[in-house]
């Protein structure tokens, strides 16, 4: 199958070239999908995408009349294309359902820990040669009550590993997971409560219209004064503004975020030579309790391969006219 792989980043290549062992004719381009790049997938039957590609329904006509029939996307996260649209158009849409869990997860736990014992801080004395300790201290986790919203594959992991640190852990999930209750003791609560009594909040939910600005001000309102606040889904599951507010008057006591509200067009790429123009990320960048990343929780070596070998195998499926069992659209369309 001839494969156009949009958004491509040169650290996935050589995970994608392993994983196809040549089976499929890839052809890699840097450009994201846009209205104005979908032209670019003439004469290909199908194409791979990234989380920060947009799959939107006008995008998705003209992949349909440029005769694109499938799109294996490397991601879990799906909110970037129509389904509903693709279904209708019999574009086969496909994802990553569960890369590495613990990739995700140990970044979570990563910037709570950084943020917590104030690392970034203490290198940067140290680098001076600069020992001093005040304004360093944080606390032990042992004891703390951590929230994690969004029990699925990640928020497990997120589970069992702050469950090691000797925290009590709330639940917060639509669909509970008596598992976790059983091996953890985790307890599954309304988010009022959770948010009433977590010293740290962390956030393992999907983007959708019901998880879409859910940490907004009503919400920071009820949490306890100087919460941590860990965001490795998606960002617009926060309402950066109303969150910055919380950071400013002292109710949040630090935010340690992997992904941004509006990161499109400016994560994955380097602006290190362009005056930064985005006003809410220049000022949670100049909070000294706030930590950012770049969407990088998922780079780590077994995720990496686990994507390009998921990738393929949905490509390998459709190209032996076979159903994927990673197939969105057949949930979109009996959704
Ligand atoms: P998952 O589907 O296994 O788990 C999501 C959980 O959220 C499920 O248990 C589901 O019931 C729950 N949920 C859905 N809607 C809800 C709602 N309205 N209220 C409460 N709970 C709700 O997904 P996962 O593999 O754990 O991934 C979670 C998210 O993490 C992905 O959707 C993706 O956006 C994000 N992610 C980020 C990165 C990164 O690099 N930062 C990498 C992978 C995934």
């Amino acid at each position: 199958m001839k494969v156009l792989v949009y958004s491509s980043k040169t650290f996935e290549i050589p995970y994608l070239k392993e994983a196809n062992n040549s089976k499929h004719k890839l052809t890699f381009i840097e450009d994201g999908l846009t209205s104005e790049t979908a032209m670019k997938s003439v004469g290909y039957e199908a194409i791979s995408l990234f989380s920060a590609d947009d799959a939107n329904y006008n995008t998705l006509e003209k992949l349909k009349d440029f005769g694109v029939k499938y799109i294996s996307l490397r991601s879990v996260g799906h909110d970037n294309v129509n389904l509903n649209a693709a279904a209708r158009l019999h574009i086969k849409v496909a994802n990553v359902p569960a890369y590495s869990p613990n990739a995700i997860a140990e970044h979570a736990v990563s910037l709570l820990l950084t943020l917590n014992r104030k690392l970034i801080e203490s290198n940067q004395r140290v680098k001076y040669f600069n020992f001093d300790l005040n304004h360093l201290i944080g606390f032990d986790l042992n004891n703390k009550t951590v929230g994690i919203i969004g029990t699925g594959k990640i928020g497990a992991v997120m589970v069992k590993i702050m469950h090691g640190f000797g925290c009590k852990i709330l639940g917060y999930d639509i669909q509970e997971n008596k598992e976790l209750v059983k091996q953890f003791g985790i307890r599954y609560v309304p988010l009022k409560d959770l948010c009433e009594q977590a010293d740290i909040i962390s956030l393992h939910v999907p983007l959708n219209t019901d998880t879409y600005q859910l940490i907004n001000e009503d919400l920071i309102d009820q949490m306890k004064e100087g919460v941590f606040i860990i965001n490795t889904s998606r960002g617009k599951v926060i309402h950066t503004e109303q969150v910055l507010m919380g950071l400013k008057s002292g109710k949040i006591g630090a935010l340690g975020i992997d992904v941004y509200e509006n990161e499109s067009g400016i994560f994955f790429a380097d602006h290190s030579h362009e005056i930064p123009n985005d006003d809410l990320l220049i000022k949670l960048n100049a909070m000294p309790n706030v930590l950012i990343t770049g969407h990088h929780a998922f780079m780590t070596d077994e995720a990496l391969t686990n994507i390009a070998e998921t990738t393929i195998y949905n490509l390998d499926c459709w190209s032996n006219g076979k159903e994927t069992e990673n197939e969105l659209t057949t949930a979109a369309i009996t959704a």
